[in-house]
């Protein structure tokens, strides 16, 4: 076994042991014992008296009392140090009686006499300490096995591994955590049957036993079966991360050598995700945390390198899964919601409201549309968000209009993805009508992009869209590279023009240039165009001055819930 297979070895034996008492303890008792039998022997052959509150005491009477703490500081080394406490104790015991029969036969000195038995009482009590302290400690093992091991293929399990962490982390001593998961391995189990899918958990485990021991990787290994088809590594004594590497490939290959049971052959490969203790952490549980994140990522993306190092890419992923927990509860749990941010023309007459998705994070506070609206995209939920703040804000719409009479526009988001499912229209349609609300007083607003990456079938929804009465708007235009061609067949009727520039047009000759250049765009192709994020009095004057038709932006009204813009509403007609 190589000498570092060893050293983890031993580490393994250490962990959850019960600790003996310091070394010092251990020195000081037997010091002690050694004082008393001094004091003892000396007071025994001393004759005089002692005056001790007012009463006269022979010394010869202290001779139980220091014969008493002696062999009570013996009891203590048997209790606290197992059998090098038994063996000193009864050493130190043994040793007394050649002088006390030497006192008591050759100088007639009969007061040896209870001391004699004193000893042998002692000796009687450290040994029954010592039978009962080897039980306790067996049991003490065989429950330690139990929290340390994993039952089926005898390896340590994850406790172990947080155990030889914690040590190697108080010990300032480097180390790698791997993270390893068996790819396909449940096909095994569901096919052949468990025990089979036991017996290949128990080879692998026995290869990579083998390998850790025979010291051959060059690095000091530890390895751990966590849960079902996953283990852990802990590697340590490496020179690099590439070492870190090379230690895993032997794993690897080690691995995916042919592994018969029952005359039928499998061939296994696995996903090794690792993190170095202490460059990207020294905190157990972000180790474990990274290392799993980690090897998520790489089963994720499928095929490439099946052995990868944390990064905080790989966390922002983890961030992603778990933003999509959060839509899938609120959508399932109806928390969905919705503000309304008004739209004014330059007369600050209320023109409509955009429908702004809001979802609330588990504590209470808002997520940000900015931040779970691109995780909806990717994971194929922003339809479901889509088309429930669509049915909400119609039904407020339906609201509005019935107590008012109110003309004003209601413009909804709605992604490219959305767009181009089948069902898109057929939802649209059975909503107004639902909620017998009017198509001409709905705008849907697609981003830009839409015109660069599916323009030829986007143009065909937008056509249905429109022949119903709907309006279209093209939202955060100027972010994105689209042609002026495309912008002319495009059936729009507004567009939008995004807050970065707005921004900048106060300070910024060629923002403000730009910006008068898409109004007056625009204006030639027969839209309306409206400024995103206008934020001071100072860019209204500007917007006035180059013709811009509308306004959306904090410095005329935030996005409201529906009730605020339900009276903006009424306050709007009541002032027309
Ligand atoms: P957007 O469609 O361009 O919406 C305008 C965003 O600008 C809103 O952010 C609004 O609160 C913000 N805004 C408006 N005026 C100002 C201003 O003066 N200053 C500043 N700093 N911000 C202003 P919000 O609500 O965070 O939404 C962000 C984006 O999320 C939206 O950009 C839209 O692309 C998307 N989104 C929101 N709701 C939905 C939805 O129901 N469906 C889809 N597909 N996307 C949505
Ligand atoms: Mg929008
Ligand atoms: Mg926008």
């Amino acid at each position: 076994m190589g000498k570092k297979a060893d050293r983890s070895a031993k580490t393994l034996k250490m962990l959850s042991l019960k600790k003996e008492a310091p070394r010092s303890a251990f020195i000081l008792l037997v010091l002690l014992f050694i004082i008393t039998v001094f004091i003892t022997s000396k007071i025994s052959r001393t004759s005089g008296e002692i005056i001790l509150f007012g009463t006269p005491f022979e010394y010869s009477s202290f001779v139980g009392v220091f014969s008493l703490l002696g062999n009570t500081c013996l009891v203590c080394l048997g209790l606290l140090f197992r059998k090098t406490g038994y063996f000193t104790a009864l050493f130190l015991l043994l040793n007394q009686f050649p002088i006390m029969y030497f006192n008591i036969i050759v100088h007639g000195n009969y007061r040896n006499i209870p001391g004699l038995f004193n000893n042998a009482f002692t000796i009687i009590a450290i040994t029954i300490i010592f039978v009962f302290n080897r039980r306790i400690l067996a049991y003490q093992n065989s429950i330690r096995e139990q929290a340390v091991k994993d039952y089926l293929t005898g390896l340590p399990n994850r406790f172990a591994c947080g155990e030889l962490m914690e040590d190697y982390i108080k010990r300032v001593e480097r180390f790698a955590l791997v993270s390893v998961d068996l790819n396909d391995f449940k096909s095994i189990n569901d096919t052949m049957g468990h025990d089979t899918g036991d017996a290949v958990l128990k080879v692998i485990a026995d290869r990579w036993k083998e390998l850790a021991e025979s010291g051959v990787t060059g690095t000091n290994d530890f390895v751990a079966r966590t849960t079902g088809d996953e283990f852990m590594i802990i590697i340590s004594g490496y020179d690099s991360s590439e070492s870190v590497e090379k230690t895993i490939s032997f794993y690897r290959s080690e691995l995916e050598k042919k592994i018969t049971i029952d005359d039928c052959d499998y061939f296994l490969s696995a996903c090794f995700g690792y993190v170095l203790c202490p460059e990207d952490s020294d905190i157990i549980d972000n180790l474990y945390l990274f290392a799993d994140a980690t090897l998520h990522e790489i089963k994720k993306k499928g095929s490439g390198s099946r052995v990868m190092r944390f990064t905080h890419e790989v966390f922002n992923n983890e961030k992603t899964l778990e933003i999509e927990r959060k839509i899938r509860t609120a959508l399932n749990e109806n928390k969905i919601f919705y503000n309304l941010q008004p739209q004014y023309d330059m007369q600050h007459r209320l023109r409509g409201f955009e429908a702004l998705a809001r979802m609330k994070d588990d504590d209470g506070s808002l997520i940000s549309p900015t931040e779970f609206i691109p995780v909806a995209e990717k994971t194929g939920l922003v339809d479901r968000i889509d088309m429930r703040v669509f049915e909400l804000a119609v039904q407020f719409m339906a609201d509005v209009v019935k107590d008012t009479g109110s003309d004003i526009t209601l413009s909804v988001n709605v992604s490219v993805r959305h767009l181009m499912k089948n069902n898109f229209i057929d939802d649209v349609k059975r909503i107004l009508h639902t909620h017998h609300v009017s198509p001409k007083q709905i705008e849907v607003e697609i981003t830009e992009s839409i015109m660069i990456d599916s323009a030829d079938q986007a143009l065909q929804r937008i056509e249905e869209l429109k022949q119903m009465g709907l309006k279209v708007a093209i939202d955060d235009f100027g972010t994105g590279y689209s042609s002026l061609s495309y912008l002319n067949s495009f059936p729009s009727d507004l567009l939008k023009i995004d807050k970065s520039f707005i921004d900048n047009m106060n300070t910024s000759e060629s923002s403000r240039q730009y910006v008068a250049m898409i109004v007056s765009i625009g204006h030639t192709l027969n839209l309306k165009v409206i400024s995103e994020g206008v934020e001071s009095p100072e860019q209204i004057d500007v917007l006035k001055s180059i013709g811009c038709d509308y306004i959306q932006g904090f410095v005329w009204g935030r996005p409201m819930p529906p009730e605020e813009a339900g009276k903006l509403v009424i306050s709007d007609s009541q002032a027309g």
